[in-house]
């Protein structure tokens, strides 16, 4: 704890012992000690020496320089990792039960620097800090710790086949994990992928998103401390065509895990096909639909599908981006979404009362002001928010759009922003047709007292996860993951394995 007596540290202090008093958490802006390639437990230069900045998305400002990885440094990575993976190295000799341990180490170490690894995150990527520290940490420790109790836990089976013969299976690791992330997420996604391959034997070379590389070189650190062997985990910083594209073509790579875009997911694929045929695990985008029938309960639904949209400033996989309500209730529901959008507190995410931070950079913030231009465009009638808010930094007012059709491309297209597009529906069996008429098929949401009908629509929509009365709630036992275009292979629970 010693380490953090520093503005970090004098933060979470005043947070929680003058709770309402506190209305700033500092910024760690003169305490960021990573900014390297983290590879065989030391830390890199990249061999060109290049580095790239990474920003504040709450003012655009730099907050620092970080290495630039390129397909050498992937190489040295992928060395680094091979050479731990070796039968006989000390990973590959080690207990099961002593993965699990040093998993759990890590969890603790995380949990020591939670108000350090919080602020972090939200200086980096814009998130606001209370959810930071509440979500995206808390859930980052859970996530380590439920892979940790699997480590000595992921059995075989011997099986009764017929002659006289022993026949069992044993779980293998499946070698050197190439681990590509984005930023919306930063540190839940390094657990999301680092905590299972761990846990099963794995080494790992991950390349994390160039919008915010610092959580994760910090968690590279506490790795370190944790007493992972050196080459078990590499973490480098760097961009996708370049790092990324050589994680996804490397011959002695023999998995990769990539979340992101759709477009981004068929490279990887691509890649893989034309090098050596590694498997692919894929967690791409989404259109996802909600749906309100008359019998729901109003406020309930209305509040789960504004949070379905805005969580995280809209910039969720899985975000509930099309919501569908059925034409009795449309007035009403729209009348107090537009309300709830419109009281959002939005401003600087190290407020602690701050709901909605910035747009992770100005490529999204420029996309999805285009996208709001586009729907105006289109016919959709904007009836809340559609511009930026304040004079700096990546802010979207919350943004409501009504009357949306099927066919327009802010029904269609993922905007990954702060964009609500409500729809009109009749009847059920319309409403489940238009909600599967999308290349997308990530989750979906249902709203309704009705259980035969709630029934019905959970096993008639083509959504990887399906939510009544509720949206996002994920927790690690829960196998995550998509249809269609969303991508395949699930991530967290068992499945997660
Ligand atoms: P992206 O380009 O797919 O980036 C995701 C990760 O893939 C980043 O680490 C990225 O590196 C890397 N990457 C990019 N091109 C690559 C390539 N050719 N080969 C290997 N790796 C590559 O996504 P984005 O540009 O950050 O965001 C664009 C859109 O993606 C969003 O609007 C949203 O629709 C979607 N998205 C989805 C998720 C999700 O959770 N499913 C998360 C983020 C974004 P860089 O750091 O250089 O970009
Ligand atoms: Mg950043």
């Amino acid at each position: 704890m010693l380490r953090f007596q520093t503005s970090c540290y004098r933060s979470y202090f005043r947070y929680f012992v003058s709770h309402y008093s506190v209305t700033k958490v500092e910024k760690p802006l003169e305490k960021v000690y990573y900014t390297k390639l983290f590879i065989n437990n030391e830390w890199h230069n990249a061999v060109s020496g290049k580095t790239f900045p990474t920003l504040d998305p709450s003012t655009g400002t730099i907050i620092t320089e970080v290495a630039e990885a390129d397909k050498v440094d992937v190489d040295l990575a992928v060395g680094a990792a091979k050479c731990a993976f070796k039968l006989g190295s000390p990973w590959r000799c080690m207990d099961a039960s002593q993965r699990g341990q040093l998993l759990n180490c890590l969890a603790d170490l995380i949990e020591r620097d939670k108000v350090y690894l919080a602020s972090l995150e939200t200086l980096d990527n814009g998130k606001p800090f209370s959810m930071a520290y509440h979500m995206d940490v808390g859930e980052t420790m859970k996530i380590y710790r439920y892979f940790a109790g699997f480590a000595d836990k992921w059995h075989g089976k011997t099986i009764p086949m017929d002659g006289n013969y022993f026949c069992y299976t044993r779980h293998e690791p499946v070698g050197v994990c190439g681990q590509i992330i984005p930023w919306n997420f930063p540190l839940v996604m390094q657990s999301w992928k680092l905590a299972p391959a761990l846990a099963t034997g794995n080494t790992v070379v991950m390349k994390v998103a160039e919008q915010t590389p610092l959580s994760a070189l910090y968690v590279a650190s506490l790795i370190k401390e944790a007493g992972f062997p050196p080459g078990v985990v590499n973490i480098l910083t760097g961009y996708g065509p370049t790092a990324g594209a050589a994680i996804a073509r490397h011959m002695d790579i023999d998995k990769v895990a990539f979340t992101g875009s759709t477009k981004v997911g068929h490279l990887i694929q691509q890649a893989a096909g034309e090098s050596n045929l590694k498997r692919v695990t894929l967690e791409l985008g989404g259109k996802s639909p909600c749906i309100v029938l008359a019998d729901a309960d109003l406020g309930q639904a209305v509040k789960q599908c504004h949070e379905a949209l805005f969580f995280n400033m809209g910039q969720c996989c899985s975000a509930g981006s099309r919501t569908y309500v059925e034409e009795s209730i449309y007035n009403e529901f729209l009348e107090w979404t537009i309300e709830k959008a419109k009281t959002r507190r939005v401003g600087d995410p190290f407020e602690l009362d701050t709901e909605h931070g910035p747009q992770i950079d100005k490529e999204q913030f420029d996309k999805i002001l285009d996208y709001i231009k586009i729907g105006k465009k289109e016919g959709a009638k904007l009836m809340c928010g559609g511009e930026r808010h304040g004079d700096k930094g990546f802010f979207i007012k919350p943004t409501v759009f009504a009357d949306v059709q099927d066919n327009m491309r802010i029904a269609k297209e993922e905007i990954f922003g702060p964009v609500q597009t409500v729809l009109k529906f009749r009847k059920l069996e319309e409403v489940i047709a238009r909600a599967n008429h999308s290349k997308y098929g990530l989750a979906a949401g249902i709203f309704t007292k009705d259980l035969d009908k709630a029934m019905h629509l959970t096993q008639a929509l083509q959504a990887g996860t399906v939510w009544v009365n509720t949206y996002n709630a994920m927790s690690c036992q829960t196998p995550f993951g998509g249809y269609k275009e969303s991508g395949n292979g699930k991530e967290l629970g068992e499945d997660g394995l």
